[in-house]
């Protein structure tokens, strides 16, 4: 599918004036519509809700937005609960889905109410030396292995340092029920980014399956099937887009087959999708430094791989439109870089873009997840500012750019003295 930005050049304009680049900029409208068709796709199941996995972009008017279309947050660490505090997200819209975790993180969740979801059996003492055990628990599940879809593997369970085993959660639910808990919900991430409408279908009918094992085997209650996160987006213009109404029907369809027999049909079916939720609806805005013409073609951007990490980790695609350039044929072949010294720091390589002058306004997509969260500060390069473009057009800054200062603000400066 044509990749289109949501941006024109005029609008550009018009936030460059007051903002300058490079910036993440974020589309309300998209998130908007896009998180209602979620919830539309889900429908059929009455508890459905999506807890929008916050790391992917830790801004509280993003949480704010998503809120309000009926979202709650997934949080992994002590900051990220602290984020959805302030907006006011508490209690059972929280999902907490850490490993590794802290005393203090747990501690966290525990007071905000959240459903803690245990990555390990051993958590259930770590949770229980901590005060009484909550009503309701979740189990964050690994069944070892591949994990396939028709003859594709999509990923290795087997190598995941997440969840645990069957063996493990039947012990750690019949240990939860003598403590007092009550209600359960199982989880499980087996695929990322997966771009076919087959990943949630075949993982709730592991999961629905599982549900009933365990109901059978320890008579425990079980209240929600969490999905996790790993529905994608077409990162390439090639690529399928996922379409959440026929993932949703897929869902569906297991859930009547296996859940409805079993006496379980009023579990509800939990979400915490990061990428897909946001990916599609931030674009990276930036403009061209400088040209360069050696053995390549060089274009060099005001952004670097510390705005967005993805193409220097994975070496993944992220589409690039020239603004007001978007019509104009792509007879030239550039190298789009960063400023970082680090060869890696190229946002495409050989890609073929319209002719591309100093100054021009670029925009690099589906930079609304895992983008500005994912950046850093190697080589002295400062976090980006966060913009939002507003449904009636007008545009907010959210997050300001880091000067100079926020960068040594962590050094201990009573012996030497910065100036900005
Ligand atoms: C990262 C993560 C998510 C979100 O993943 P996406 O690929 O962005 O959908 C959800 N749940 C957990 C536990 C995660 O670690």
């Amino acid at each position: 599918m044509k990749k289109t930005a949501f941006l024109t050049l005029e609008k550009a304009k018009e936030i460059t004036a007051q903002i300058p680049t490079p910036f993440h900029l974020y589309d309300e409208a998209g998130i908007r519509a896009n998180a209602r068709a979620l919830k539309k796709a889900f429908s059929w199941n009455k508890g459905f809700k999506e807890f929008f996995a916050v790391k992917a972009t830790p801004n509280p008017y993003i949480l704010k937005i998503l809120h309000e279309e009926g979202c709650g947050c997934d949080c992994a660490t002590y900051s990220e609960l602290l984020l959805a505090e302030a907006v006011g997200i508490t209690g059972h819209d929280v999902m907490f889905s850490s490993n590794v975790t802290p005393r203090k993180d747990m501690e966290k969740a525990r007071e905000l109410g959240a459903y803690i979801n245990l990555d390990d059996a051993t958590h259930v003492d770590f949770l229980a030396g901590l005060g009484p055990v909550p009503e309701t628990v979740c189990l964050r599940f690994n069944p070892g292995g591949s994990f396939s879809l028709g003859n594709t593997i999509m990923d290795m369970p087997r190598d995941a340092k997440y969840g645990m085993t069957e063996d493990q959660m039947a012990g750690a639910i019949n240990r939860l029920m003598k403590l007092g808990t009550k209600h359960f919900g199982i989880h499980a991430f087996l695929a990322s980014n997966t771009t076919t409408n087959e990943y949630y279908p075949e993982l709730a009918s592991q999961l629905f399956r599982l549900a009933v094992r365990l109901r059978n085997a320890t008579g425990a209650d079980f209240s929600f099937i969490n999905l996790s996160g790993g529905i994608g987006v077409d990162y390439r213009p090639e690529q399928p887009r996922c379409d959440i109404q026929a993932i949703g029907d897929g869902v569906r369809m297991r859930y009547e087959q296996i859940m409805n027999p079993a006496g379980m049909g009023n579990v509800a079916i939990y979400t915490e999708l990061g990428r897909f939720m946001l990916a599609p609806f931030g674009h990276l805005v930036s403009t061209v430094l400088h040209q360069k013409h050696i053995y390549r073609e060089y274009i060099g951007l005001d952004a670097c791989a510390a705005d967005l990490m993805r193409p220097a980790m994975y070496g993944a695609y992220h589409h690039i439109t020239v603004l007001g350039k978007e019509d104009a044929i792509l007879d030239h072949v550039y190298d789009v870089t960063g400023g970082l010294c680090e060869n890696n720091d190229k946002f495409a390589i050989e890609r073929s873009l319209p002719q591309i002058d100093v100054g021009d306004l670029v925009v690099i997509h589906d930079t609304g997840a895992h983008g500005f969260s994912m950046g850093y500060n190697y080589n002295g390069k400062l976090r980006s500012a966060e913009v939002l473009l507003k449904e009636d057009g007008s545009f907010q800054l959210i997050r300001r750019a880091e000067t100079p200062m926020d960068y040594f603000a962590t050094l201990d400066v009573t012996e030497f003295q910065f100036h900005n």
